[in-house]
Parts: structure tokens; sequence; C-alpha cells
């Protein structure tokens, strides 16, 4: 046993694989199912354990991720979004950097018990938070072709895996992840623990039960039923689920609320910052359901929350105090204000900082309360299994290594 973050697990002694399918919303597994897609999703529904879990708020792919790899939420962790506003520099930073973790991962901790731990990741952002002081195999897709034995525990990735490096944009870069981690599993030394996780370009573009989700879900199941046929138990999850987020004629319904306080109490006085934001933009052109705000001193907070809770399509305003304990965030990491919008809605900043003109599909994002029922999935019946009481996608470890016969 081990315990981590105040939860207790047990050594993997099965290969064991979590699978975060980036933005999959349950319907998709429901579409791709129910179209006949997808038979060993089909045959696990029915024999192993399926449960609906919530992610942590906001469903960003960061802040789940982490919780995923912590089994613990944000406020603990302290990844709460892809951005961090820096009040002292008065700048936006990115939060990839390790330096923002507050709490070791489960994968460290695994491999620091001498488990062999693998983690392949789609996009390269979440490496090396990832793999943070783990020893093992740590790699991106994206960047594949440039792992080395020094800095990532595995060379030759594409020569092995068989594909080419996808493109950041695409399917592919997903499918790579599947494929890779297939690749590992098919060695006689294989991986104890294996973290998988995707990317949601193809949930952003393609909503459930149409051909090019349903063609992502036969890829995916194709994949996964290799690695149980080798005999992995297999914990699907998602870090976050995936919406429309379009008006009647299809254009993005958008909430610009930097432009509504700059009209309200002058341009810039107070600073909307979108943890959405990062260097892969052109599919959600930067658009999310959940914002922060900082205001300036002397400011009312409470006047401004009532205001922009009025607005058509915002769903709540919470105070720093209230929302860090509503979602289990990390006070210090947010702003006076948590504005979270409605299902089809989104948060921008000004109008003119956002470029739309790259989306070639209405819009789909996630970020909201109404992304945040997510599939958790295990390919073994479970023991001791409570399905009555509130599941979360960071409990998939304890599932697979707890309660897995
Ligand atoms: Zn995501
Ligand atoms: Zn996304």
């Amino acid at each position: 046993m081990i315990r981590v973050n105040g939860r207790d697990y047990r050594l993997a002694h099965q290969p064991t694989v979590v699978v975060c399918v980036d933005g999959c919303e349950p319907d998709y597994i429901a579409q791709s199912v129910a179209h006949g897609h997808t038979p060993w999703l089909k045959e696990v529904l029915a024999t192993g354990t399926v449960l609906i879990a919530d992610c942590v708020i906001p469903s960003f792919t960061n802040p789940n991720n982490l919780s995923i790899v912590t089994g613990v939420p944000p406020s603990v962790h302290g990844i709460c979004g892809n951005f961090l506003f820096d009040t002292e520099s008065g700048t936006e930073v990115m939060m990839n950097d390790p330096k923002w973790l507050r709490a070791p991962t489960l994968l460290a901790a695994l491999s620091n018990a001498g488990q062999s731990v693998a983690v392949i990741t789609a996009k390269d952002k979440l490496r090396k938070l990832l793999g943070h002081d783990m020893k093992g195999i740590c790699f991106s897709a994206e960047k594949a072709d440039e792992a080395t034995l020094d800095e990532n525990g595995i060379d030759h990735v594409v020569e092995a895996v068989g594909m080419p490096v996808p493109s950041v944009y695409s399917a592919q870069l997903s499918e790579f992840v599947f494929a890779a981690g297939v690749e590992l599993m098919s060695h006689e030394r294989r991986p104890d623990v294996m973290y998988l996780s995707t990317t949601d370009y193809v949930q952003h573009k393609h909503a459930p039960g149409t051909d090019g989700a349903d063609a992502f879900y036969r890829m995916l199941d194709h994949y996964l039923g290799k690695l149980d046929a080798m005999g992995c138990v297999i914990a699907l999850t998602a870090d976050h689920g995936m919406n429309a987020k379009t008006q009647m004629d299809g254009t993005p319904d958008v909430v610009y609320l930097q432009d509504v306080l700059d009209r309200w109490i002058g341009a810039g006085v107070a600073r909307v910052i979108l943890p959405i934001t990062d260097p892969y933009v052109v599919h959600h052109g930067a658009l999310g359901s959940f914002a922060t705000v900082y205001l300036p001193a002397g400011a009312d907070h409470t006047d401004l929350a009532r205001r922009i809770g009025a607005l058509r399509g915002i769903d709540s305003v919470r105070s720093r105090k209230e929302a860090a304990a509503f979602f289990e965030l990390p006070p210090d990491r947010i702003g006076d204000l948590i504005v979270v919008a409605e299902r089809s809605t989104v948060i921008g900043t000004a109008a003119s900082r956002h470029d739309l003109s790259a989306l070639d599909a209405p819009l789909r994002s996630h970020g909201g309360i109404s992304e945040q029922r997510v599939p958790l999935i295990v390919n073994r019946r479970l023991r001791d299994i409570d399905p009555a009481r509130r599941w979360r996608n960071f409990d998939a470890f304890d599932l697979a290594l707890n309660h897995v016969e």
C-alpha cells in the first residue's frame, strides 16, 4: 500500500491502464455503442462497472488531468486552469510548469514504490506536469519524435509505433497515444501502470453520434479492446464533457465580459481571465464557459456579481471565497469573482481579442458545470461500489487499484 494526498492505494498487481478521453461527454459513448461502432465498450457496459462521475470545475483539461493523477481537487494540487493571473507582475502566466504543482502525483509515488509507470499524452503541454518527479516513461504524441531516454525514458518511439507524428490538430494525435500504449503493453517488460491522455480535437468539432465522433470511438474501441485482451485492467474517464455553444444561426453564443465591465466601470479597470486560453486555440477560439474576474480595490464586488449574474447566458457568479469552497479551488490562484456560463453560452474577454476566423465548425466547448458529467468505466465488475454516491473522475485510480479483485 502507498498513501498519496491522504488516500491509500494498493500497488498494481496486474497491468493497469487509466485512460482520460479528453472531452468525452457520456453521450459520445452511448451513441457509438448504439450505432454498433464499439463492440468492446458494449461488452464492458454489460459486464464491467459503469458510473457517471463529476469532473472538477473549471471543466478544463489541465485541472482535471492533474486531479486524476493526484486523486484530489485543485484546492490541493493547485492547478486550476491553463492560465494564471499573477497579480504581482500584472501578467498572465501559463501553468504548465511543475513549479505550480502543490501535491505529489500518484504516478510519481507508484514509480518510487518500484512499479514501472508509463505516461503518454497527446499534447506536450501536459507532459511535464504529469511526469513530475516520476521515474519511467513519459512522452507526448505531439513530440514523440523528440523523445529521448534521458528526458522521456524511451527513444525511437515513432519507429516502434509505426505511425508518423500527427498534426496537433488531428484525430490521429489521440490515435498515436493509444497505438503507443498498445505497443508498450505488448512487450515482455510491460508497464505495471499506464496513464493515457488524449486530445479533444474531435469532440470540439463533432457532436455525439455524428460520423466524425463515431469514427473516433471506433478507433478507441479497437485499441482498448487490444489492451483488454492483453489482460489489462482499464479505467476510462474524461477530463470534462463538451456541448454546442452556438446561437441559432450557428455562430458562437458569447458574452464578452471584458467589454461589459469596460462599459460599466471603465476600460481595463477590471480584468477578465479565461483559464481555457492556451497555445492551441484554433478549435475553440479560446472560448469556454468559465471566467474569473479581478476587480480593482474599492469596487463593489457584491453589486458587480449581481449585475453579471443578471446577464443573459450567465449561470452563476461566486465570490473568491464561495467559489474556492464550492468548486474546491485554490483561493490564491483565482480572481475576485468566478463566473460560469449556461450550457450553450461561452464567456469571452473583448470581442476584438478573439479570432474566430479559424473556427471551421459551429463552436463546441466546455468549462462550465454543464460539462461536469463524465463517464467512469472499468472493464471489471468491482466490489464495494456504491453507485449512488457522488463519484469523481479523480476516483479512477482508486477504482482500478483498490477495487479490482
Ligand atoms: Zn480537455
Ligand atoms: Zn477542449
